[in-house]
This record gives structure tokens, sequence and C-alpha cells, in this order.
């Protein structure tokens, strides 16, 4: 049976591309959307990419590692 999350193309990402996407990490592990912080997140090294109109920001260089070291991102609360 296929599951219906409603919620097929989070971020305004095509289900496609959610099929490709991986983390540019030596896993090359599926990623997920995180969808209280907006980003992508990885399944295997919590590394987090930012998506950008629409555009996941698969960088190394731009992500926040799990342990949320943020380059310029601000936390509300
Ligand atoms: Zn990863």
């Amino acid at each position: 049976m296929a599951e219906l999350t409603g919620r097929p193309a989070p971020f305004g990402i095509a289900a496609d591309l959610w099929e490709i996407l991986a983390c540019p990490c030596p896993e090359h592990a599926p990623v997920r959307a995180d969808e209280e912080t907006g980003r992508i997140v990885c399944t295997s090294c919590g590394r987090s990419f930012e998506v950008r109109d629409g555009i996941p920001v698969m960088l190394l260089d731009e992500a926040i590692g799990p342990d949320g070291e943020a380059p310029s991102a601000s936390v509300d609360g």
C-alpha cells in the first residue's frame, strides 16, 4: 500500500528530485525534509542544508553540522 503523507513535495522541491537527492558526505545518504527548520537533513551524518528559492544547496561548505554549528543562522526564542 502506498503511503499518503499529503506532502509529496516539501519546500516546493519536486518529489522526483527528493528521490535522487543525496548528502554529499562520503555515505551519500538519503536526506529528509526538516519542516521545523526549513532545511534538508542528512539521515546519516546529520548535516543540514539550506533551501534557496526552492533549490537545495547540497554543499558541505554551506552545511550546518549535526551539533548545530551555524554560520549565520538565527534561532527563534
Ligand atoms: Zn551526510
